[in-house]
């Protein structure tokens, strides 16, 4: 099996970013959020990426929790409201994280993909697609509409993804990395030691930042959470995806030595950060 023609390497074009508000603006100027997914015992995915795109600047952050026995708000961070899942508004940009491998997916799935929001898909959501062509042909449908499309795939959820082996993706990143962006005609970030960014329309790019401070547990929902507040605000796919793959890597990259990384305080923005 092969992967197909790799394109040229173009240099990152990021650098850390500095958060910023403009004096007359308001919430609304930086956009909402809707994380969708925490499924009964994956509900920290679901809050961790709630909470990085809060840090990451976005205006409003909703959540939608798909396990109904979760508690309605999370008295550490008030600023996250929370909604059922089913009444969650999608016209903001949207977030599927944490979802399980449960029955409801595959609509929520739907509703998500066909809804005009950009969009990021992480972990079992992924998992999903890779089952399910229906579903595959609903995303690829977003390309012709130009509607933001991030997939955020690690090696293995790729290899689910290209129907290959993860020995096959790690083989070549690049080249996996493209295919699955040409494939279902959207920004893919592969992530692992030197995050690929591919997307079809676009020279891909390896990210610089991040070192193995990072391999630990909810890091990943993190990104996807930092990549939700770049589309809130407006970035392109492409943009929006760098730009926080470059922040994320970042952080870990300048983040205290004696101090163990975990993805809370890589949410909140750092370890003096709570
Ligand atoms: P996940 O596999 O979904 O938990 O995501 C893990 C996150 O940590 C991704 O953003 C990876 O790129 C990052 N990461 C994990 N291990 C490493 C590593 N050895 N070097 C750099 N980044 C890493
Ligand atoms: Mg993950």
């Amino acid at each position: 099996h092969t992967l197909g023609t790799v394109k040229p390497l173009a240099r990152l074009n990021a650098r850390p970013l500095v958060h910023t508000r403009q004096h007359a603006s308001h919430k609304g100027s930086y956009g909402d959020v809707a994380v969708i997914g925490g499924a009964a015992g994956m509900t920290g995915a679901a809050l961790l990426a709630a909470s990085a795109a809060l840090h990451a600047g976005a205006g409003r952050v909703f959540v939608g929790l798909l396990d109904d026995d979760a508690l309605k708000v999370d008295a550490q961070q008030p600023e996250l409201m929370f909604r059922s899942f089913r009444s969650l508004d999608l016209s903001s940009m949207t977030l599927v994280c944490g979802c399980g491998g449960g029955p409801v997916i595959q609509t929520v799935l739907h509703k998500v993909l066909t809804s005009q929001s950009p969009v990021v898909i992480d972990a079992d959501a992924l998992n999903e697609i890779a089952k399910d062509s229906t579903l595959q042909a609903t995303l690829s449908a977003r390309r012709g509409q130009k509607l933001a499309t991030v997939l955020t795939p690690h090696p293995l959820e790729a290899a689910r993804l290209l129907a290959i082996s993860t020995h096959q993706i790690q083989g070549d990143r690049l080249a996996a990395a493209q295919a699955m962006a040409q494939r279902f005609g959207c920004t893919v970030v592969l992530k692992g030691s030197g995050t690929v960014i591919a997307c079809p329309e676009q020279t891909p790019v390896i990210n610089i930042t991040g070192n193995a401070r990072l391999a630990s547990a909810g890091t990943g929902d993190v990104l996807a959470g930092m990549v939700g507040a770049q589309l809130a605000a407006g970035h392109t796919a492409f943009d929006a995806a760098c730009r926080a793959v470059y922040q994320h890597g970042h952080l870990a990259d300048t983040w205290s030595p004696e101090l163990a990384l975990t993805a809370k305080q890589l949410a909140n923005g750092g370890p003096s950060c709570g």
